[in-house]
């Protein structure tokens, strides 16, 4: 493996750094971090946790949910620990009594990381933790998503009147930004522009321009957003809209003729519209922009080599609300050597796509109540999430238990 090479993000504060050569370059404490760090990146840990004990800093890793220890540091150079990080991350090493963040790059190999750092004092010294973010490319098709032909030929459809904003909502970690770059991939043309704002950047997009806050900008979100439109991309891509000014820049991103995928939290594709709505918004703009709302969980995949089915229970029928088709079959987990005795090999998602329809939109502008709304969606045969999952659930894609419980 190739060593670990930093790169400190911030270059101001020389004087804290000539402080700190005196009191953390001491060699052995720098190559420790250093090493700790890099250990922790090899194994693909998404934090490194340094916990000050009385006699000891406790260095642990997490990696797939779980801290596993790393190393223990002798607590005389508990302090010298914290300073090396702080100075990575552009903190100020003099202020130890107060919670500092900073952030820095790294490479591992050529692998591009990038690290946040956080501190808080505690009964004995201060309590780091670093984030580890691991760039990737995004290389995702839009079929390899797991919709189904209806749901894909209808979302492409409205993809590609290359105008109006695509809503891509979900909860966090629902996958949603590899759904959104799936789909400028799918878009982008050799002679098109896509940019892309976001307040984290985890996969580098081939040919799309990226950026992301910097913690010292002295802009907001939708001060970005707006920068951004001026550049006229044909296809720009907001992470995590907001509040009204970040929704306002966007929708008037769609005035020029382009498409802007919007990613947001949400519990369905309705109420990503009512979300909007709330952070008030004029309604007959709101419906003017949509052209699409998607919404998606992501869930655990059933391990194909050892899934057993099995036949639904009469009663559950009642519980979901409709007939299951005749002979169908849920799945379980097993566990065998391929999945590590899981059960489960990596993730599936289910989908939940609006498409606008004047009476829904009639609905939406008369602000009649979310339900009432999702039930003439649904009758306008609205894909749901419920639904999608449980065609997903027949064909052993996931488990009816996940599906449920992501709901
Ligand atoms: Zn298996």
């Amino acid at each position: 493996m190739p060593k670990i090479e930093f790169e400190s993000a911030r270059k101001k504060k020389d004087q804290d750094i000539k402080a700190l050569r005196s009191a953390a370059d001491e060699l052995a404490v720098v190559e420790e971090v250093d090493n700790a760090i890099q250990q922790a990146a090899e194994k693909g840990a998404s934090e490194v946790h340094f916990e000050p004990y009385e006699t000891k800093m406790v260095v642990r890793n997490r990696v797939q949910g779980e801290l596993i220890i790393q190393r223990a540091i002798k607590g005389k150079l508990k302090g010298n620990v914290v300073n090396r990080i702080k100075v990575l991350g552009g903190m100020d090493i003099t202020k130890t009594k107060i919670p500092q963040s900073g952030f820095f790059r790294a490479t591992l190999g050529d692998r591009a990381i990038e690290l946040y750092g956080h501190t808080m004092p505690t009964m004995y010294g201060e309590k780091v933790v670093v984030c580890i973010q691991y760039k990737k490319s995004a290389t995702m098709r839009m079929q390899e998503l797991g919709m189904t032909k209806t749901m894909m030929t209808n979302f492409q459809k409205s993809l590609l009147q290359r105008n109006g904003m695509i809503l891509v909502s979900g909860s966090p970690g629902s996958g949603r930004r590899t759904t959104a770059y799936s789909c400028v991939l799918e878009l982008l043309q050799e002679t098109q522009l896509a940019m892309g704002w976001d307040p984290v950047i985890k996969y580098e997009v081939e040919r799309m321009v990226q950026a992301k806050p910097e913690e010292k900008d002295e802009f907001s979100f939708a001060d970005g957003i707006k920068a951004m439109m001026r550049q006229e991309p044909d296809i720009a891509y907001v992470g995590d809209i907001q509040c009204l000014d970040d929704v306002l820049a966007c929708i008037q991103g769609t005035f020029a003729k382009r498409v802007v995928l919007c990613r947001m939290t949400s519990n369905n594709a309705i109420s990503a519209m009512q979300n909007i709505l709330d952070m008030g918004i004029q309604p007959f703009l709101l419906v003017a922009s949509v052209k699409a709302s998607l919404n998606q969980r992501l869930l655990r995949r059933l391990c194909p080599h050892c899934r057993v089915p099995y036949e639904p229970e009469k009663a559950i029928e009642l519980e979901l609300g409709f007939r299951l088709p005749p002979d169908s079959h849920f799945y379980r987990p097993k566990g065998c050597e391929k999945c590590g005795n899981s059960g489960f090999v990596g993730f599936a998602a289910i989908f939940e796509l609006y498409l606008p329809s004047e009476e829904v939109n009639k609905m939406i502008v008369a602000k009649e109540p979310l339900q009432t709304i999702r039930q003439q969606a649904m009758q306008e045969k609205m894909a749901s999430l419920k639904m999608d999952g449980i065609m997903k659930a027949l064909r052993g894609w996931v488990t009816l238990e996940d599906v449920l419980l992501s709901l």
